[in-house]
């Protein structure tokens, strides 16, 4: 999958409308955490360092198509005019004259950002009137939001269908990143799978199961699997009904050759709750009333050496329930081992807001090789699956191979950006 770039585009002294993901987390009006607005703005940069006029646009949160004063995108603009040391206005709505006011008086080198989308229904249902009007805004699209590439809303699949669209620099490391795990990863390829739940992360596991050489499952949803191997998980944390997804996942694993590697231990509690008595048991003696809450030492051990030769790594969700820093052992464990490998040269990819929110806490997001900033979609991606937002993109063109050229063209590759 190779698409365009804003880097293809010819944005000087044009109006360029951005899709960018500006759904971070927002407190007493201010910007909890602004991870996504930063990674945003090497593409903002690049545009109106070309000269082109920058209509912003992105969703906050659920506002389900009325006003939600709590939604507003004013805190995400006042951040970003800090970042970017120029100050960003917000239009009152998505639509109105005075929004196409603004953008018309919008000279090059200049940026605005639209109102949160969802305020209009409009959006989330693609409604193609609405997608005309945000598209009438612009004469180029460029697409920045990976986050939410896996939803056909109007403003990533309406609005990209009716003008030129590219991808943004974000989005470009994200799909080139995924897709180098999907198509080429340097083997062997481990990966590492957390979380609550089997079902959010089945279609995911069974995709992988054909392309990986290890699967290593802890979590929550590792109980699942531990049920779907014969054993019982007390008061644990369990999906009944995905317990035979778990069997024919195991099956496909064993039919693959592949090792798939299941906790031997674990830290269980009487509550998972902060404080609550726990201790470590071995997988066949997980007692009736006790809830697993992490991987135990042996675990995280044998983990820890089922990654030594692996040359790519793949980690979504958290190993344990880290929020709790009691249970938080396997997962901090499994980020620094993972911080390590990647600094040694080993490629490491983590996706998944709680995943990488666990990276934050540990300060260790920038030793990875990637961070997917889309949870959902990055799962989506692996997948398998083309993302409607990514699907509409303009592919670039494969150069003709019967046509010969007296010289060389420029390689394609001399044009691409250095990606970590
Ligand atoms: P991500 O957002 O990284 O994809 P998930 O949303 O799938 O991860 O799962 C994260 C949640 O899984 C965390 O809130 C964590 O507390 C929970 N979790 C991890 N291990 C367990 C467990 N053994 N029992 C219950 N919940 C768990
Ligand atoms: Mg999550």
């Amino acid at each position: 999958m190779d698409k365009l770039t804003v880097r293809d585009a010819d944005v000087a002294g044009k109006r360029v409308l951005v899709r960018v993901d500006f759904n971070v987390p927002i407190e007493d009006g201010k910007v909890k955490d602004d991870s996504r607005i930063r990674a945003s703005i090497p593409t903002i940069r690049y545009l109106l360092e070309h000269n082109a006029s920058v209509i912003l646009m992105s969703h906050l949160g659920r506002p389900n198509g009325k006003v939600v004063e709590s939604a507003r995108l004013r805190p995400v603009a006042e951040r970003l005019s800090g970042l970017l040391r120029w100050s960003v206005p917000v239009t009152g709505d998505a639509l109105g004259l005075g929004t196409t006011d603004a953008i018309g008086r919008l000279k090059p080198g200049q940026l605005l950002l639209l109102e949160n989308l969802r305020f209009h229904a409009a959006e989330e249902a693609n409604d193609p009137e609405f997608a005309k009007t945000l598209a009438s805004y612009g004469q180029v699209y460029v697409n920045d939001a990976f986050g939410t590439a896996h939803r056909a809303h109007a403003s990533t699949v309406g609005v990209p269908a009716l003008l030129p669209a590219y991808a943004g620099l974000l989005m470009e490391r994200e799909i080139r990143n995924l897709s180098a795990l999907l198509e080429s990863p340097a083997r062997p390829f481990a990966a590492v799978v957390g979380g609550a739940k089997v079902s959010t992360k089945i279609a995911v596991l069974e995709h992988l199961v054909s392309k990986v050489d290890t699967v290593l499952v802890g979590g929550g949803m590792a109980n699942t699997f531990l049920v779907a191997r014969g054993l019982t998980v007390g008061k644990s944390l369990l999906e009944k009904d995905r317990v035979e997804d778990a069997r024919r996942v195991l099956d496909a694993a064993e039919q693959q050759g592949i090792a798939f590697i299941l906790p031997s231990d674990v830290v269980v509690a009487k509550e998972v709750t902060r404080g609550a008595e726990h201790k470590i048991v071995p997988v066949h003696k997980i007692p009736n009333s006790w809830s697993v809450v992490d991987i135990g030492p042996q675990t995280r051990a044998t983990f820890a050496e089922a990654l030594e030769e692996a040359r790519t790594v793949f980690w979504n969700g958290p190993l344990g329930v880290f929020e709790v820093p009691t249970f938080g052992d396997g997962t901090r464990a499994m980020a620094r081992d993972l911080a390590r490998r990647a600094e040694a040269g080993t490629t490491v990819v983590v996706g998944g807001g709680d995943s990488v929110a666990a990276l934050e806490e540990a300060k260790l997001t920038s030793r990875m090789t990637h961070i997917s900033t889309g949870g959902g979609a990055s799962l989506e991606f692996l997948e398998g699956r083309e993302l409607p937002g990514i699907a509409v993109l303009q592919d670039r063109p494969s150069p003709e191979p019967s046509a010969p050229r007296r010289s060389p063209p420029r390689s394609s590759k001399e044009r691409e950006p250095v990606v970590r």
